[in-house]
């Protein structure tokens, strides 16, 4: 890492971890990133920087359970092996014996729990001695869906089941083959999952199981209204398992209407920023580029995740970054699905090291050895700042996240009733008038 930025990053983090000790972090962020006059306002740096605590090995953590114990065909547990899952996490440990009791499941947990395999592993069970069963996934975006797919996948060898991706962007026609062919589990986006059953692709009426995967970004995403749709095709009685990373009122009205005296599980604490190291870079807005560079010229950023807040500012940095000779290239929502994939493709197997993206690959994606996530402009809400940066940090892995804070986003609170606009200061951690 260049002195330079460390000189910046390191003083900066011990005037304010020290100072102010740990962080709570949810504390006010929504008011102090509520957009006013287009800009954001008030930002409390503290909450970018933290300390990552301890990582707690799976091995470590304490579970009732073994996979033998759950009763899965041999097959299965074979495959659980060979994919190199020793024992299951503890969202696995709480609901797979439930899930293949029938119950409903409110888990209440995000991506780097393994809450993937925690629903997978029964329904490919329930799939070997009932192949009839048929089972719709919905997910909120192209990309969790397809990451779905091949954990399934990776779970299936040897086994026949069979999977169909129903997701947007993506040519219908394949999709249409594939669940005609007698595909049992469905999994896709709710847009192209509801236009699939007014084409009488799907025949809701066939199925009685149901995975809601991040309800929370689904609503966010203007999903609802497809969300309850489909629901109300898919006949009782029927096994509903709702996975969201929050909770709030939307997603509260939906568990109240959709399940049924649900088994909840609640891994909220356990949330993947834990094993992040946090940090500020502070810097001129014509500076910024350039301190980017040099950050990633360190040897120490080995893969990186960056995000920005617009698809054009998005497209524009990662064309100037392989301009400068880096191996990056972008994702947001303009670009065609294929092209999607084979970025994604290609920085999951290393053939690129920098990832430039909006908040289309802030939830969800798992790509096991992110080392840095850098947030080159500031996301619009805490929720959106922690599923950025939990892309880094997953398993057993530390990861490090930098939030670049230009300096004409600092502005003071308004002092006695006019509007004020200061510095925030290293030295005192707090807000000057000098810069006004
Ligand atoms: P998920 O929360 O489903 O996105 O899973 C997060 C990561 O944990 C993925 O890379 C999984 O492959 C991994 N994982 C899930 N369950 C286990 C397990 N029992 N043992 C080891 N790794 C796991």
């Amino acid at each position: 890492m260049p002195d330079k930025f460390w000189c910046i990053a390191q003083n900066f983090y011990k005037t304010m971890y020290q100072s102010h000790g740990r962080f709570s972090g949810r504390r006010n962020f929504n008011n102090n990133f509520s957009k006013r006059n287009g800009f954001k306002q008030r930002i409390d740096e503290n909450l970018f920087v933290k300390a990552a605590e301890k990582v707690l090995k799976i091995e470590e953590t304490e579970t009732k359970n073994l996979f033998e114990d759950f009763g899965f065909q041999a097959q299965l547990l074979t495959n659980i092996k060979d994919k190199g899952y020793k024992k299951p996490t503890p969202i696995q440990d709480q609901i797979i014996g439930a899930v293949m009791e029938g119950r409903d499941v409110l888990g209440i947990a995000d991506t780097g729990t393994g809450k993937t395999a925690a629903f997978a592993l029964p329904i490919i069970n329930e799939l070997i001695t009932n192949p009839h069963k048929r089972i719709i996934i919905l997910a909120p975006t192209r990309e969790l869906a397809t990451q779905i797919k091949q954990e399934f996948r990776s779970f299936t060898p040897g086994l026949k089941v069979y999977i169909a991706l129903a997701i947007g962007g993506a040519y219908i026609r394949e999709q249409i083959i594939d669940i005609r062919r007698g595909a049992q589990i469905i999994i896709g986006t709710p847009g192209r999952i509801k236009d699939l059953g007014q084409r009488r692709v799907i025949d809701f009426g066939k199925f009685n199981k149901v995975v809601l995967d991040e309800v929370d970004r689904m609503l966010d995403m203007g999903f609802v209204d497809e969300i309850r749709e489909i629901m109300d095709q898919i006949p009782q009685p029927r096994q509903t398992l709702f996975f969201s990373a929050t909770v709030n009122n939307k997603v509260g009205g939906l568990i109240e209407t959709l399940l049924n005296n649900p088994v909840k599980v609640s891994l909220e604490s356990r949330v993947a920023s834990n094993h992040v190291e946090q940090n500020v870079v502070r810097c001129k807005r014509g500076a910024k580029e350039q301190m980017l560079l040099e950050i990633l010229n360190s040897s120490e950023v080995k893969k990186v995740l960056i995000f920005g807040e617009t698809k054009a500012l998005v497209e524009q940095l990662s064309t100037k970054l392989f301009n400068n000779g880096l191996k990056a290239d972008s994702i947001h929502g303009d670009k065609p699905q294929n092209k999607r994939t084979r970025v994604l493709k290609a920085f999951k197997e290393n053939q690129i090291n920098i990832l430039v993206a909006t908040d289309v690959a802030a939830r969800g994606l798992d790509i096991g050895d992110i080392t840095h996530v850098i947030n080159y402009t500031i996301p619009n809400n805490y929720d959106d700042y922690i599923h950025r940066i939990g892309r880094t940090g997953r398993g057993d892995a530390m990861g490090y996240a930098l939030t670049f804070i230009e300096e004409r986003e600092f502005r003071a609170p308004p002092a006695q009733g006019r509007p004020g606009f200061g510095r925030f200061s290293r030295n005192t951690g707090g807000w000057s008038r000098r810069g006004r």
